[in-house]
């Protein structure tokens, strides 16, 4: 069925409990060829939780060259599209850093589970009930008490046969009738009592279209869709163990081959500071809290790419949190120390003045500039260099001034020598306040021989800042995000998580001043702003005329950043 085999070359190996797993099974049957799925619901965007489920499923497929697809689970029109569709294909392809992996769609074997259902009925194992949803629930039981059996569970097998062709066809409303599987209503697991099979909606499907009336329920339809694209290894989280029992249930009675697929399960991701829930991503979208799906401060694949986190630290971040068979609750920051250091290897450095004042060099010469060469990646002399253009009035950050500083401060205030850098030693002579205090412009005077940023007279000069020429500066904005909730654990929180959103979670600097040279880079270059962060164009916000830019991360970790310590 599945011809295509796959290198997932980006995807490095993986080393977890689910490896012993697999090493046993090839033991006992040496010729398997191991197939794993990454089975999205496509009723909303993939998030970080996603990703590590994605490459856990793919990385294994690669260990033990096997298969991995891309498999829909697209049982429930009510809540599915094709937006979703489009961009969980987009984000898979993104973070593998390749399309070259197949892609079905549950949807494709309705006929098949069809026909299953039929099987079981024939054999006396599903029945059609006409109870109401309501004492369905109610009769399930608890734990601690058995489950009392539906007065339809005794209909001859030719009448359900009778009963579920109506349903096919559409003779009964949603929610009349639901064909069971007829297991045990006394079973302690109270997955096993009987559950629902198929159900009515008369809802179009976004592949399917109205062909369907009725639409089988996840639990029959997931182990049959492993069934038939000859998945051996079905990895699922953690709250699905109570249906293992199920799976296996569903396949031996429909005569499904043993002993694979096989069901294992591994913990959930929750990062801190965040929600990652798709019900509570949604309720930010459509309650408009958020700027959509791809809103940079969410954990979702598409905000984290508009953010500008890379498909390789998001990659090197589920490699280092590992699978285990218990939950996970991550600080966010180290998601972020993964891109970071990515970041550091590869971004291009440029300068830009968030929230500028003017500097102006008293005996630079009038009407002169220059310009110096500077790298473009320390890190990396094969990123080569590029000119900035340096004049006698500068654009510089506010925060780079003080009046009446202590003696530590390195910065501008009255007296001090302070590093331009890249350029020269500067001595600051004047300092503008406006009524309120607040420092609206610098003078300075320059040393011509620190051309540079040093001398070799071995002076001290202790800060450093940067600067941008205001002869060549382009306009830009600046986005900075703070974390979206003001709880630790908003996942935890009932639907009250939505009152606990930060009112500051974005700072936004609008008149910001950048080098020209990062004008004229590509899009999806990451960049560097010197002393401020990594950040990344914002395709959604910029304009032809003004870049707006995210910060991804800060430059460090920094503790006073942070609202929670974790
Ligand atoms: P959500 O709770 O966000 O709605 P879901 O489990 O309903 O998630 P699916 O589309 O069914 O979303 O998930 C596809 C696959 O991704 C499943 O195998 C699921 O177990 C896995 N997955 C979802 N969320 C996480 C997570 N936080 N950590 C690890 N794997 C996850
Ligand atoms: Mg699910």
């Amino acid at each position: 069925m599945n011809t295509k085999t796959k290198e997932y070359t980006s995807i490095q190996e993986s080393n977890n409990f689910i490896d012993k797993v697999i090493q046993t099974d090839l033991r006992e049957y040496p010729d398997i060829t191991v197939h794993t799925r990454f089975p999205p619901e496509p009723n909303g965007y993939l998030h970080i939780g996603h990703a590590k489920s994605i490459l856990l499923n793919f990385s294994l497929a690669t260990q033990y060259k096997g298969i991995c697809n891309l498999r829909f689970d697209d049982t429930n029109p009510d809540r599915e599209n094709q937006e979703f569709i489009n961009a969980i294909i987009e984000d898979v392809s993104w973070l593998l850093e390749t399309d070259n992996f197949v892609i079905h769609y549950a949807s494709d074997y309705f006929s098949t589970y069809l026909a299953c259902a039929r099987l079981l009925i024939d054999k006396g194992l599903a029945y059609v009930d006409f109870s109401s949803p309501e004492e369905v629930r109610l009769n399930r039981g608890t734990p601690t008490q058995q489950g009392i059996e539906s007065t339809y569970r005794s209909t001859s097998i030719e009448e359900n046969k009778r009963l579920f062709e109506k349903m096919v066809v559409g003779s009964y409303d949603d929610g009349e009738c639901i064909l069971r599987a007829k297991i045990d209503m006394a079973h302690p697991n109270i997955v096993m009592r009987d559950p629902p099979i198929y159900r009515i909606k008369k809802t179009s499907h976004p592949r399917q279209k109205d062909a369907w009336k009725i639409y089988p329920m996840y639990d029959f339809a997931h182990c049959l869709g492993d069934a038939m694209d000859n998945v051996t290894h079905s990895l699922c989280t953690l709250e699905f163990e109570n249906n293992r029992p199920l799976y296996d249930w569903f396949l031996e009675n429909t005569g499904h081959r043993r002993p694979f697929p096989k069901q294992t399960e591994f913990g959930r991701l929750s990062l801190n500071e965040t929600v990652l829930s798709k019900r509570k991503l949604k309720r930010l979208v459509d309650e408009q809290k958020i700027d959509g799906w791809d809103d940079p401060r969410i954990y979702t694949l598409c905000g984290m790419r508009r953010r500008g986190f890379t498909p390789t630290g998001i990659r090197a971040f589920c490699k280092e949190i590992g699978t285990s068979r218990s939950n996970s609750q991550i600080a966010v920051q180290r998601l972020e120390e993964c891109v970071r250091q990515e970041l550091n290897m590869s971004a291009t450095r440029v300068m830009c003045v968030l929230d500028p004042i003017l500097l102006r060099i008293t005996n630079y010469p009038e009407g002169q500039s220059e310009v110096f060469e500077v790298p473009n990646n320390p890190e990396d002399p094969s990123a080569g260099t590029h000119n900035v253009d340096f004049s006698g009035v500068l654009y510089i950050e506010r925060e780079d001034g003080m009046v009446n500083a202590p003696k530590k401060y390195y910065r501008f205030s009255l007296g001090k020598e302070v590093r331009l850098k890249y350029a020269y030693y500067v001595t600051c002579t004047k300092i503008h306040q406006d009524e309120n205090g607040d420092i609206t412009s610098i003078e300075a005077v320059y040393d011509p021989q620190s051309r540079g940023g040093w001398t070799d007279d071995k002076r001290r000069v202790m800060g450093t800042v940067h600067w941008v020429s205001c002869q060549k500066a382009r306009h830009c904005k600046v986005r900075k995000f703070n974390p979206l909730f003001t709880h630790e654990h908003p996942e935890t929180l009932g639907e009250e998580f939505i009152d606990y959103l930060n009112k500051e979670s974005i700072v936004l600097y609008e008149h910001s001043m950048i080098e020209e040279f990062a004008y004229k880079l590509a899009d999806d270059v990451h960049l560097q702003f010197l002393r401020k962060g990594y950040c990344y164009k914002d395709k959604v916000q910029s304009t032809d005329s003004c870049t707006m830019y995210n910060i991804t991360v800060s430059l460090k970790d920094s503790l006073k950043n942070r609202i929670f310590m974790s």
